[in-house]
């Protein structure tokens, strides 16, 4: 896992100073800033302090540090305002998945009505699936876990 800055970043930047951020929180491990695009009012994001460009690329060392600061900043994100309902937390991996900025990062995006600004859909195929298709990708999933 590389530790260097990659000079085209734009979260790299902002690590650096060269880029400005509202910056909520920083240690050695993690920035946390306000999105640039406040898609629901207090939207922050969450970046490792090492070019990491997406979820596949952590070790489970740096994964844990990184991971174990979200918590406390949404805590933070959700003190801030009353009116916060609830809060989703999402990682984009690659461009199909809406990855614009490949250095990984987590939004956490605060939560105030059904039409914030923010929406998820999720489809529900569970009709489309019997014993048999579970199993398959279940197996087609579990035999490439590494520990
Ligand atoms: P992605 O689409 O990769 O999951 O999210 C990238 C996010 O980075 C977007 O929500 C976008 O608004 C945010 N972003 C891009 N450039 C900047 C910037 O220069 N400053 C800040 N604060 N956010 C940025
Ligand atoms: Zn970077």
């Amino acid at each position: 896992m590389s530790n260097e800055l990659d000079d085209n970043c734009i979260f790299c930047k902002i690590i650096e100073g060269k880029v400005p951020s509202y910056t909520i929180y920083e240690d050695d491990v993690v920035k946390a800033f306000l999105d640039i695009s406040q898609t629901t009012p207090g939207h922050t994001l969450v970046i490792p302090k090492r070019h990491i460009p997406n979820i596949y690329a952590y070790d489970a060392k740096y994964a844990g540090e990184v991971f174990s600061r979200i918590p406390m900043i949404a805590r933070a994100v959700k003190a801030s305002n009353p009116k916060i309902k609830g809060l989703n937390i999402l990682n984009n991996n690659g461009k199909l998945a809406s990855q614009s900025v490949f250095h990984s990062h987590f939004h956490l995006i605060p939560r105030y009505t059904e039409n914030d600004g923010f929406s998820m859909h999720f489809t529900n195929h569970n009709s489309e699936y019997d014993n048999a298709k579970f199993t398959k990708v279940m197996n087609d999933i579990k035999k490439h876990v590494e520990k």
